[in-house]
């Protein structure tokens, strides 16, 4: 999404800067940090339902491999460009590493409107994107998942169309699946547990409590609207939420049940009754106490972040807060969960999805959730920790962190050849 003079991999390179120069990493070092690996684009021609052939663009970036083989989601948007896709996949690369997880960082994207697709082309494209990016991809090189617009179906597709050219079932190609195939219980709330997770964990650090707390949720897709239902059920007041056709609002509160029932039937959240409009641009500077962006980046940025209420931000989307912001709310003492950190919690249980995969041995739902929990918040402690010792903000101590985790093993690996 390079819309605005926003450009997100220049976004990712400027978050990178500081913390490269805190740390002092050797230029070569930091010059390999924030170049991807390998970049592969695609041309996805496949079949519309009137035998007409239509050409889009996909793409799939490997930023870096120090620490393993590489992980991440695959997006299907409009706005996908390959600078979103590489700084996606250098988000992962930190996002890994700061959750301690043996992966580097990959992302996919698809230059696409999927919900302009019936069921038929959305697989005919998804396996033609597959066969595509085959020869990069597999379990033990580069592991994809769900992101944006994307779900376990696709994955599956991704599965079979990898396994058919390799005359094997081959699951731990991609994690996400259905439950059938492989795939992991809690997975698909893994993200938004994760989120919850860390916010009831980190806000009584900041004098806050999700209990009570007056909370706007922006995006209603896979993380959003599993969030809204996991804070609710901590206590929270889910006060506003949106998705793609706007926003609602109602100061005394969502009936959260009754708002996931209806967007199930009516494919939005803008028609639920009980609640005032609002555009996703008030949703984000209404009267809350923790707003959680969970939609696309550069949502809050120099514009609009001096107009936040919100004491405290969880970033359950990758990249919603330009770097511009994050220097105006830590001026105004805002608490920011940094994505990397808050939303750690899918790549984590795709992590227990893909161990289980190769294991073929499967885990409770229990398992799953005990382990994502101690995951979470081994990684969340020793943020709160670096972000104390290094007198900083959470973003800046996740760096250090992740960037530390992955500058070591890339010097111990030493240079090829
Ligand atoms: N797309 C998710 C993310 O941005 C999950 C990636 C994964 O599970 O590999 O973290």
């Amino acid at each position: 999404m390079t819309t605005n003079g926003y450009n997100p991999y220049q976004h990712a390179i400027s978050q990178l800067e500081p913390v490269a120069a805190r740390l002092g990493l050797d230029p070569g070092i930091h010059a390999m940090l924030r170049t991807p690996r390998r970049e592969l684009s695609v041309a996805v021609p496949f079949k519309r339902d009137d035998g007409t052939i239509e050409v889009v663009r996909g793409h799939r970036v490997q930023h870096n491999i120090a620490l393993g083989p590489t992980k991440g989601g695959i997006r299907y948007h409009q706005d996908v460009t390959l600078d979103e896709v590489r700084a996606l996949s250098m988000w992962m690369t930190w996002k890994c590493a700061v959750a301690n997880l043996p992966f580097g960082g990959a992302k996919g994207g698809v230059t696409i409107d999927p919900k302009k697709l019936s069921l038929g082309e959305l697989e005919r494209m998804t396996r033609r994107y597959a066969s595509e990016i085959s020869a990069i991809i597999g379990p033990n090189q580069d592991i994809p998942a769900p992101d944006v617009n994307t779900n376990a179906q696709v994955m599956a597709w991704i599965m079979d169309t990898y396994s058919m050219t390799r005359g094997t079932t081959v699951r731990g190609v991609v994690t996400g699946k259905p439950i059938d195939l492989g795939g992991s219980l809690g997975r698909n709330e893994a993200t938004a547990r994760g989120v919850a997770i860390l916010v009831r964990h980190m806000a009584p650090a900041y004098g806050m409590s999700v209990d009570n707390a007056k909370i706007a949720v922006q995006g209603y897709g896979n993380a959003g609207a599993i969030a809204s239902t996991l804070l609710a059920d901590l206590g929270g007041t889910i006060v506003a939420v949106s998705d793609s056709q706007g926003g609602i609002y109602n100061a005394k509160g969502l009936d959260i049940p009754a708002l996931r029932e209806h967007k199930r039937r009516e494919g939005t959240v803008t028609s639920f009754p009980e609640a005032e409009p609002v555009s996703n641009e008030e949703l984000l500077e209404i009267d809350c106490d923790i707003l959680v962006p969970a939609a696309l980046e550069n949502q809050i940025h120099a514009g609009n972040a001096g107009r936040i209420k919100a004491r405290l931000i969880a970033e359950a989307a990758n990249g919603p807060l330009s770097p511009e912001a994050d220097k105006i709310l830590f001026e105004r003492d805002v608490i920011v969960i940094p994505d990397i950190l808050a939303n750690a919690g899918g790549v984590i249980v795709s992590y227990f999805e893909w161990v289980q995969s190769l294991q073929e041995y499967f885990w409770t739902e229990q398992e799953v959730i005990d382990r994502l929990q101690s995951k979470a918040l081994e990684a969340g402690e020793a943020v709160m920790a670096m972000a104390k010792q290094e007198q900083c903000d959470l973003r800046t101590a996740a760096y250090l962190i992740a960037v530390r985790r992955v500058a070591t093993a890339t010097t111990e690996r030493g240079l090829f050849p």
